[in-house]
């Protein structure tokens, strides 16, 4: 019901914990993240309250500066650890969080499953992973475009990769997503509290739009997949 992202200078792991506690008034039954470190992915993912979460990493921290986060409102399957987000693909190459719903998870899924896929969940997010990997050619934004033509639905979407290690994916349809630009580096939210301890100049996305952030860079592509330059704006409000 709520994501968070962060791709910079600073380590990922307490500004995304931050963002998520934000994001709580959202409502969620669980909570976790993804960061890229080394070529690795590593994931901790709790049903049940954020302080979870909080709690393990508080315990064993989790290296790195880029990440994504999630609380989820369970829309399929039950709310669980394993069920919670990220998902990853079966290779544990690609991870994403997903706010929404996809309503041809089923037939994708299907699909996949014939491709020789497994499912480890019984959410509908799931299959986005697996249709990233699916269409992986060694460029994960040209994957993601590929993968997102086919979703039908909600979707606030944000994908990294092992493979990608200064890499991170965001896209945006009939789900909320902010991008905020920071002197250190990037920001995503579904909601502006989220990052405004971190910075006041925000791009609200646009339905369709996808983004490929780097450390000091980002292009916005938009529902039509041409490159556009979207209006920075200074949030005036304080939290
Ligand atoms: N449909 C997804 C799930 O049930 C995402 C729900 C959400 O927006 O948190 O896992």
């Amino acid at each position: 019901c709520g994501i968070v992202g962060y791709i910079g200078k600073h380590t990922a792991s307490s500004i995304l914990l931050a963002g998520l506690e934000k994001l709580e008034y959202r409502g969620y039954d669980s909570a976790g993240i993804t960061l890229v470190n080394d070529r690795t992915l590593q994931t901790r993912k709790f049903a049940g309250r954020l302080e979870r979460l909080v709690n393990n990493i508080n315990k064993q921290p989790i290296e790195g500066t880029i990440g994504i986060g999630h609380t989820r409102w369970a829309t399929h399957g039950e709310p669980t650890d394993n069920n919670a987000h990220p998902h990853l693909n079966n290779k544990q190459t690609i991870a994403v969080v997903h706010n929404g719903i996809i309503e041809n998870y089923l037939s994708l899924k299907n699909f996949l499953i014939e491709q020789g896929y497994t499912f480890y969940s019984e959410t509908d997010t799931e299959v986005i992973s697996n249709l990233i990997d699916y269409y992986y050619e060694n460029e994960l934004l040209a994957a993601v475009k590929k993968a997102v033509k086919q979703l039908k639905g909600a979707y606030a979407l944000e994908i990294v990769s092992s493979k990608h290690p200064d890499e991170m994916i965001a896209v945006r349809y009939e789900s909320p997503l902010v991008l905020g630009i920071g002197e250190d580096g990037y920001y995503l939210a579904s909601d502006i509290p989220a990052i405004l301890n971190y910075t006041k100049s925000v791009i609200y996305l646009e339905n369709g739009d996808i983004v490929r952030l780097t450390k000091n860079n980002y292009q916005i592509y938009n529902h039509k997949q041409s490159l556009v330059k979207r209006e920075i704006k200074e949030v005036s409000w304080d939290i």
